[in-house]
């Protein structure tokens, strides 16, 4: 104990105690107040009214539910802001590969992003009943990103069913609502598989999705992007990743914190379910960066 003692009292170590502390404090600053893009993580979209959506309120749906009255008074709300819905091709070229200067016309909005795993299919029968509501109402097309694994979806058209069709992409798409992503073709946890199961996953479900909106997407802009399933990863994912898809996004409850992004397949998004009000996520929206000249 006296040795340590000893130790504080000298000046030189006090010095670099000083040092360091103020090198962490500076570190977490920037850390904290770096400019950020919220990119939101949102499941099932449902409407309490309709006897279709019950299963979606039991315990193993409860986390991943979100009213679509309170989805469209988040949304009107932001479409009264100046908010920039991201695409998933629109956030790369801007702000992950950062290959293109930001258009004139975003400077002074707040670019976010509105995303959906798994593919519901209340993401056809209310998402997209909300988004063409609002844009009667406020003129505006929201454009929103669908995490899809095309090996759930369902091959026959019913309002019972729980996940959407090829066929509802395929309107949403032509619509100019959906912006269809990857999220591997069965929804396995990929860092649970092997090599070639990997592989699979990843190629299957890209090759699956263009197909499905074939003959609308002549640039190949569907399934450029993945969200890893449970937003499990490491090294060897990222890897066989690459190999496909232009970025990978996590599903991590953080918000994308430009200059802190290591790599392009690790997109931090923020978990979106029942317990936040649209008042919170308006407020984790206006969080976002506001664009400057
Ligand atoms: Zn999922």
């Amino acid at each position: 104990m006296k040795s340590i003692k000893l130790l504080f009292e000298n000046l030189y170590v006090r010095l670099a105690l000083a040092f360091i502390i103020g090198l962490l404090t500076t570190f977490l600053i920037f850390y904290i107040n770096a400019p950020r893009v919220s990119i939101f993580g949102f499941h099932a979209i449902i409407n309490i009214q309709n006897k279709n959506d019950r299963p979606f309120l039991g315990s193993s749906f409860k986390q991943m539910n979100y009213t679509r009255q309170d989805f469209e008074l988040f949304v009107g709300s932001l479409l009264n802001r100046k908010i920039w819905f991201l695409s998933s091709e629109e956030l790369y070229d801007y702000f992950v590969a950062k290959s293109k200067p930001i258009p004139a016309g975003h400077i002074g909005e707040k670019p976010i992003m509105l995303s959906f795993d798994d593919g519901y299919k209340n993401n056809y029968t209310n998402l997209l009943y909300s988004l063409e509501r609002l844009e009667q109402k406020y003129g505006k097309k929201v454009k929103v990103v669908l995490f899809i694994n095309p090996a759930t979806l369902a091959t026959y058209d019913s309002n019972a069913s729980i996940h959407m069709t090829c066929n509802d992409l395929r309107d949403g798409f032509k619509k100019g609502f959906y912006d269809i992503q990857s999220h591997g073709l069965t929804h396995k946890n990929l860092t649970k598989i092997n090599d070639k199961e990997l592989m699979a996953e990843l190629e299957q479900a890209q090759a699956t999705l263009r197909k499905c909106v074939e003959g609308l997407d002549p640039e190949e802009k569907v399934a450029a992007h993945i969200a890893y399933p449970f937003g499990a990863y490491n090294g060897k994912v990222k890897e066989y990743a690459s190999k496909y898809y232009a970025s990978g996004y996590l599903y991590n409850s953080k918000p994308l914190r430009l200059g802190w992004l290591r790599n392009n397949y690790e997109i931090s998004r923020i978990t979106v379910n029942d317990t936040q009000s649209p008042n919170k996520l308006i407020k984790i929206a206006e969080n976002s960066l506001k664009l400057k000249k």
